[in-house]
């Protein structure tokens, strides 16, 4: 006789997601594992006085999404402080700030997006004046790279900020500051341990709630390590997390003797991050040709001679790599680095972003096994009109984000949502709903980059990523099926998120 499970999740259309993806109507769980995916019929054998069943109803049933690319703790803030994502113009952010209630000295808002407005500009010093004269008030762009200061907050921070990344007009500080200035900002407003605790949590229900049960966090100078540590320890971390740690760390995990995949099961070390450009968004992704819409050809955030020290450095401390490459040209040199490393497929070294790689490029990926991290949300500014519209203009704007030709040429493919916004759905949506047929993928391949290819660029798919016996028990439920609504997918609600055989979130 065999033992009961101690959940089955019976009457859906479950989803395995391997390759070829298969369909059952039932699962079962024991001690966090998957013991059986077979027919309602077979399963009911498994039902025992203790199980928990959730009858699916028909529902889909899918393995947990893995973000592969995350900021859990802006993701938090977005809860917690000023939400900007959906202001429609300066003066609705302004409003948002000013409604936005917090006992911190700090006003903080995060995720402006002024690509989406029809007053397209940043928002600058005398918008962040109406919020406050009296109290430091700063707007973060979604991607974090380009910030916009208050009057205070300018001159709190004035004798910090590196000149070359604040934007003046007639001499006089605009307000807005981008890059090493942005990071000085970024800094200044660290939350501590007790806070960093807060947004952490909040940032963890954000994922259950659109059916996340693994991320890929980038971390740096943070408190987030230790946070979730103490979570996993107490039994609060009900979340796998991939800690991916900023270059200047490397020193300090090579000391401890911390390499990738070391960890517990829910707290794994995962990449040294580090970068070569910026953003499209701030004109500062390093293109080999000038921007549709001027200032010049982007900047190097790290230098290609520093990378090309902090890539051995970390490959032989036994690390796997992210590297942040958005331009072509910043791609090429990512290429050129991570070639040069022992057994860059063996180490699963990754790319994160990029969205202009040439057919070149991704050839020389395939062949070396590089990992590309990408995110479909992304296309959300590839539409016509939109960001990239205007800083590529309209050839350069096909070739962004080819997910496809990455596929073709047998690269791995991992997505995730850089927290714009942490959303599967959402991105999914964008890749199978396309501006241009280049960059289109089928609802099957983009959910196997969102779990087993996230996975894999984790070195997980041994135990996540599809909906197999011996896999651990973590899986998204949606309302409906993708397949059969693929012009609606963005809308599909998740109605439970299970983790390790737990029902994490139920809507
Ligand atoms: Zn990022």
């Amino acid at each position: 006789m065999t033992a009961a499970a101690d959940l089955v999740l019976t009457n859906g259309e479950v989803h395995t997601l391997t390759d070829p993806d298969e369909t059952y109507d039932a699962v079962a769980v024991r001690d966090g594992r998957i013991v059986r995916v077979d027919s309602d019929y077979e399963i009911d054998f498994l039902n025992g006085v203790e199980t928990r069943e959730i009858d699916l109803d028909g529902r889909v049933l899918l393995p947990g999404f893995v973000d592969a690319h995350v900021h859990m703790e802006t993701v938090g803030r977005h809860r917690l402080r000023a939400d900007l994502r959906d202001a429609t113009s300066p003066s609705d952010a302004v409003d948002i700030l000013r409604d936005s209630d917090s006992d911190d000295d700090w006003i903080l808002g995060f995720g402006f997006d002024e690509s989406t407005w029809a007053e397209s500009r940043y928002l600058t010093r005398d918008d962040l004046d109406q919020v406050s004269t009296e109290r430091p008030v700063v707007a973060f762009r979604e991607d974090l790279h380009t910030a916009a200061l208050n009057g205070v907050a300018l001159s709190r921070l004035r004798d910090d900020l590196p000149d070359g990344d604040v934007q003046t007009e007639n001499g006089d500080p605009t307000g807005v500051v981008v890059e090493d200035a942005a990071e000085v900002v970024r800094e200044a407003v660290e939350p501590g341990p007790a806070e960093t605790a807060e947004l952490l949590v909040a940032a963890q229900r954000d994922a259950h709630e659109t059916g996340v049960t693994s991320v890929h966090d980038m971390v740096r100078r943070s408190h987030a390590p230790r946070i979730y540590r103490e979570l996993d320890a107490s039994g609060d971390l009900r979340l796998r997390v991939r800690l991916n740690y900023w270059s200047d760390h490397l020193d300090a995990a090579r000391e401890v003797g911390l390499r990738t995949n070391h960890g517990s099961e829910f707290v794994r070390t995962g990449a040294i991050k580090t970068f070569t450009d910026g953003s499209l968004g701030g004109r500062t992704a390093k293109l080999s040709d000038e921007y549709a819409d001027g200032d010049g050809s982007g900047q190097w955030v790290v230098p290609p001679q520093e990378l090309r020290d902090i890539v051995p450095e970390a490959d032989d401390a036994g690390f796997q790599l992210a590297v942040h490459a958005i331009g072509d040209e910043a791609i090429e040199e990512t290429i050129d680095a991570l070639a040069g490393t022992d057994d860059p497929a063996g180490a699963r070294h990754r790319i994160e972003h990029l969205e202009l790689a040439t057919d070149d490029q991704i050839e020389r990926m395939a062949d070396l096994g590089l990992v590309a991290s990408m995110q479909p949300n992304f296309l959300k500014w590839s539409r016509e009109g939109g960001l990239y519209d205007s800083r590529l203009g309209p050839e350069r704007r096909d070739e962004n984000n080819r997910f496809p030709a990455y596929l073709d040429a047998g690269v791995p493919l991992a997505f995730s949502s850089d927290s714009m916004p942490i959303d599967p759905l959402f991105g999914v949506h964008q890749t199978v709903n396309p501006p241009e047929d280049t960059q289109e993928l089928s609802v099957t391949e983009a959910l196997r980059a969102y779990t087993s290819g996230a996975a894999y660029a984790g070195f997980d798919e041994g135990r996540l990523g599809t909906i197999e016996v011996g896999k651990k028990a973590d899986f998204a439920v949606l309302d409906e099926s993708p397949w059969e609504n693929p012009a609606s997918i963005a809308d599909i609600d998740v109605t439970h998120t299970i983790v390790d055989g737990e029902a994490v979130y139920e809507a």
